[in-house]
């Protein structure tokens, strides 16, 4: 987009406060992210949750001079405002005004699952033939279709965009702005969020969005959605895809075999096509581009040259600690400029003062000097400290690049280079085309190069936590249980990411990993469940908030307050006992407490209590009792104190199953995981973590040998025995040997056999033909960590907490 303040305030018809010849082209909405303030203008979003208006003075310290907000705050002078009536009803209205001044060729793509997988492969069939516009990441909703229309200018010829909805009659909206000709609807699954009442009404929903196409191409699996655009689009061009025979696209041989192409049916023709993946949703997708390119009129071998250079679509940001305590940030997406311009928001997150870029030749190419010019300009901005350019193109543009830049032909040149072995206390990102092999850079850098991870995907732990927010009122607040390392999962990493997301309150057992948490820049208010009494100096030093379970702590903490000096009432949180008998004041105590701490300078944050059995149906009374206790109790209290503190009782599976005693707080823990009790919110969280490792060696081992220690393992017959590197240092328990452990190789299961080794352990292959380095999965989705923790006769929450500090956590982020 290019509009001058006067332009979008007659487009939109708002009031502008200041200079209306100002150039807009970017339209920037979270002030944490900006990542370049020329001609951009902050958007400052109000929802029912949260004011972004919070956000406009930071924006400004950052350089913004535009600012687009519902309300005009005069105390920021010198800048231009443009006052909307409604924040999100502006972005569409302008995002709508931006794409009828063009002429282009629409995709719109919706459905549950594989929007974004069919988005970036049309983008990479097709870009080659027309100028293309996409959808940035996974951009579809109220708020990111609009931003991604907004990318559209003169030279595109042809736009793919999703479209994803929440709740119903967002579609209408969406429509409104966006009408797409030709009208796309991957796969409906099963579970739908609990905001639409039916299956029926949310496809009915999502259906809406062909309301103006001339072709709808749909996945024609699910009866429902047959008889549902049959019925409402039966004068359009209709093309169903998808396993089941009767539709226009299927498959007519058996997929599943890999050693044959797989044979496509299109309308009465028949050709055969590579994919070299194949699961359900893989193949469904390919026979949804495959109907899409031959909408386009590409002829058999024109498909096959394009459905043979599909990547794989990794968008996703890895991090991971690197030698002398620098940050590495792994950027596997295409390497483009709208990548690039992510990746620049996305370091924006990390809090590390001092950063460096290895930057690659692009592969877009055209128009290079334009190109390298923006991306010096781009670059210039996030004022890195050193850039290390790599390729012949580049580094042609080495003076454009204001940080102390070096060049290098190839990646091995740049390992070998001292500049980047001086490197240390920097968050490191790493941008490369694929030919580049970038990744090279990032094993060269990361700290522990052991083969077995442990992969946490917070955009996961995210949406686990929406899952369980939307069982609650909007305004109950939410503490996040980051104890002991964040359940295994890591300390400052998760807790950083919650910060970000605005979680109200962290929780840890022990002083000291509160410290951590401050060390590392966490500015969030943390609650302390443990503080010993020999911690109480860091604690205050931290401003970290103590939980007070009985008078001896109490007075033993205000002492140290007395003895520092302590000017400022100090936040406090009270545990009451109502039925778990751990720790906690009783109802006979009540009375002294109120005393107590009224006559002290101490200020009662929350009051709060701890459920015994909340993920036990056949508990429900006890559950009840406990909290009426705490409710009485807690009223109690609160009449004899004179301010008002949170009261929490709620853990994960208290949320889930008593939500109407929510109270101010809960408390979420294992929820953020994945892992829940409750079989219908099971199946709406996603799994946020992966132990895995690789296949180190494969014996064949023959009838009547032995493997492992003591011999406890004898091939019946003639077997292939892997050994993969992880032991019971590692955490696994020694009792899933000997046949009572399965691990994952290409979603099939294989028995853990023998006894179980400090840094190793065997697995029975059988005949089935696994590679050496080929990845093991001890659990994510095959086997589950419930599986898991089940063979280890244990739960969840155990199996993460053992697992050792020496294996190596990778973050990823999609
Ligand atoms: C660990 C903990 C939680 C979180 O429990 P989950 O079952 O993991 O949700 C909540 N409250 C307290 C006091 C805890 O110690």
């Amino acid at each position: 987009m290019n509009y001058t303040t006067k332009q979008i305030a007659e487009i939109t018809g708002s009031q502008i406060i200041g200079d209306g010849s100002l150039h807009v082209k970017n339209i920037a909405y979270d002030s944490r992210t900006l990542f370049s303030v020329s001609d951009s203008a902050f958007l400052a979003i109000n929802t029912t949750k949260n004011s972004g208006e919070k956000y406009i003075q930071s924006a400004i310290e950052k350089g913004i001079d535009i600012i687009i907000s519902e309300h005009h705050h005069p105390q920021y002078d010198n800048i231009t405002w443009i006052i909307v009536d409604n924040s999100m009803k502006f972005l569409q209205k302008i995002a709508k005004f931006h794409l009828e001044e063009f002429n282009l060729k629409t995709i719109g793509i919706t459905g549950s699952n594989g929007k974004t997988i069919v988005k970036e492969w049309l983008y990479q069939s097709l870009f080659h033939d027309y100028a293309t516009v996409k959808s940035p990441k996974s951009f579809n909703s109220q708020l990111g279709l609009p931003l991604s229309l907004l990318e559209i200018n003169k030279k595109h010829q042809l736009g793919i965009f999703e479209v994803g909805i929440s709740k119903p009659n967002e579609m209408s909206i969406l429509t409104d702005i966006f009408s797409p000709q030709i009208g796309i609807l991957t796969h409906i699954g099963s579970a739908h969020s609990s905001n639409f009442h039916s299956e029926e009404e949310l496809i009915a929903e999502k259906i809406y969005l062909f309301k103006n196409s001339e072709i709808i191409i749909y996945n024609g699996d699910n009866e429902l959605v047959v008889n549902k655009i049959n019925a409402g689009y039966s004068s359009k061009k209709l093309i169903s895809f998808g396993f089941k025979k009767e539709n226009n696209v299927s498959i007519i041989n058996d997929w599943k075999d890999k050693s044959q192409e797989v044979l496509i049916k299109h309308f009465n023709e028949e050709f055969s096509v590579p994919v070299y993946q194949r699961d359900e949703a893989t193949i469904s997708n390919v026979l949804c581009v495959i109907s899409v390119l031959k909408e386009f009129g590409f002829d058999h071998a024109r498909i096959v040259e394009k459905l043979n250079v599909l990547k794989s679509i990794e968008m996703r940001l890895e991090s991971v600690n690197g030698v002398r305590n620098n940050l590495i940030i792994n950027d596997s997406f295409n390497l483009d400029l709208d990548s690039l311009k992510i990746a620049f928001q996305n370091i924006k997150e990390y809090n590390k003062p001092q950063k460096a870029l290895i930057l690659t030749d692009f592969v877009e190419g055209k128009n290079a000097d334009q190109l390298y010019q923006e991306v010096a300009a781009l670059t210039n901005e996030q004022k890195f400290n050193s850039v290390f350019l790599i390729g012949n193109e580049i580094t042609k543009f080495e003076r454009v690049f204001e940080a102390a830049t070096f060049t290098f032909n190839n990646t091995t040149e740049l390992i070998d280079n001292v500049a980047i072995n001086q490197i240390e206390n920097h968050l490191i990102l790493l941008k490369g085309a694929r030919k580049f092999e970038i990744e090279k850079v990032k094993s060269y850098l990361e700290l522990q190069k052991h083969d077995t991870v442990l992969e946490v995907n917070l955009n996961s732990i995210l949406h686990n936590i929406n899952v369980h927010r939307a069982l609650l009122k909007p305004e109950t607040k939410m503490m996040a249980m980051v104890k002991a390392y964040s359940y295994g999962l890591g300390g400052y990493e998760i807790a950083e990411f919650l910060q970000h997301h605005h979680i109200d309150y962290l929780g840890v057992a022990y002083a000291d990993e509160g410290v951590d948490l401050r060390k590392s820049g966490i500015t969030t208010p943390i609650m302390v469940m443990n503080p010993e009494q020999h911690s109480y100096n860091i604690i205050i030093d931290y401003n970290l908030e103590p939980e007070i379970y009985s008078f001896r702590v109490l007075e033993l903490f205000n002492e140290k307050l007395i003895q520092k000096g302590i000017q400022q009432r100090y936040p406090l949180h009270i545990k009451l006992e109502t039925g778990m008998h751990r720790l906690g004041f009783k109802k006979h105590e009540l009375g002294d407490l109120i005393k107590k701490l009224n006559s002290m300078n101490v200020k009662v944050q929350s009051i709060f209590s701890h459920l015994s059995s909340s993920d036990d149906e056949g508990e429900k009374e006890y559950t009840l009792q406990q909290i009426h206790i705490f409710n009485e109790n807690s009223l109690k209290l609160m009449a004899g104190l004179n301010n008002q503190p949170i009261r929490h009782i709620l853990n994960t599976s208290g949320i889930v199953n008593f939500s109407a005693y929510q109270f101010d707080m809960v408390r979420i823990g294992i929820g953020m995981v994945g892992v829940s009790a409750n079989v219908e919110i099971k199946k709406q969280l996603k799994s946020a973590v992966t132990f895995k490792t690789v296949i180190s060696q494969i014996s064949a081992v023959k009838e009547g040998e032995s493997v492992g220690y003591n011999r406890k393992f004898k091939a019946t017959q003639n077997t292939n025995i892997a050994t993969i590197p992880v032991g019971y240092a590692d955490g696994i328990p020694r009792l899933v040997g000997n046949n009572v452990g399965f691990v994952g190789i290409r979603k099939n299961l294989f028995p853990i056999v023998g006894n179980v080794c400090m840094d190793m352990m065997m697995i029975d292959l059988g005949d089935f033909l696994a590679k050496e380095g080929e990845e093991v999965i001890i659990f994510n989705s095959n086997p589950s960590l419930e599986d898991f923790a089940a063979y280890c006769k244990t739960i969840s929450y155990e199996v993460l907490t053992s697992i050792s500090r020496r294996v190596k956590r990778i973050y990823i982020k999609d």
